[in-house]
């Protein structure tokens, strides 16, 4: 995702450390202590405007939700939709999702989405599609034993590049949807580019992973 540089972002998101820790390394271990209730938090790496993480959150106030992401002059608009609706189950990580063992003790997360990652179609740029070897590691680093990945996308060859991936890591695969949108999964909260990709008629891809914590 790609949007015109907004200097005044990062002054914005200064502006409310209640939503966006200055420090997110400090809540390591502690980020039950920043939400209303004590309750299991799932996380999405790569969260763009929003859309996904607060809608999943007003449909599901009994979890605690991080949405994390890199981009300043994106996380800015995740920022806007919390100060309009106050959810006290959202915080926002502004970080690298190749950091998290900085941000989250073992076993602190309970779940773990990707929604419409960057493909990274290049071999010389697999290192950093959110399904390598490198982020996985990350994410199992976080997540409980038999902790889950829940991954959506549009992109065919990101989508094979992820199954293999996560195979050759040792994950297995609860269940993939070659088409999510004409199954009869229930409860799908569309993305920003679940969207946008799909009034375009591209099908979307799903998959729920699952660590073998007992290789
Ligand atoms: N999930 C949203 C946005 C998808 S675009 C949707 O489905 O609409 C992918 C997003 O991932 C971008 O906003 C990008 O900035 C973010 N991203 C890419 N690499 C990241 C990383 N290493 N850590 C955190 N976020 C990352």
């Amino acid at each position: 995702m790609r949007l015109r540089n907004k200097p005044w972002a990062q002054d914005k998101l200064n502006e409310y450390p209640q939503y966006v820790p200055a420090d997110p390394t400090e809540y390591k271990g502690k980020w039950q202590s920043r939400f209303e209730k004590e309750q299991p938090i799932h996380i999405e790496v790569g969260s763009g405007k929003g859309q996904f993480i607060i809608n999943m959150a007003k449909a599901h106030p009994e979890i605690n939700y991080i949405a994390v992401e890199i981009q300043t002059s994106v996380i800015v608009s995740i920022l806007e939709k919390q100060i309009e609706e106050a959810l006290p189950n959202v915080q926002i990580l502004h970080g690298d999702g190749s950091d998290l063992s900085e941000y989250f003790a073992p076993a602190e997360i309970s779940l773990l989405y990707l929604n419409f990652s960057d493909p990274w179609p290049k071999t010389r740029h697999a290192k950093r599609r959110l399904t390598s070897p490198i982020f996985l590691k990350q994410y199992e680093g976080i997540l409980p034993e038999n902790g889950e990945v829940h991954f959506k996308t549009d992109n065919q060859g990101l989508f094979e590049h992820s199954l293999e991936s996560m195979s050759e890591y040792g994950m297995y695969f609860k269940q993939v949807w070659l088409d999510l949108h004409k199954s009869d999964f229930e409860g799908n909260v569309m993305t920003e580019y679940e969207e946008k990709f799909s009034s375009r008629g591209n099908r979307i891809y799903r998959l729920e992973a699952v660590f073998r914590n007992n290789k």
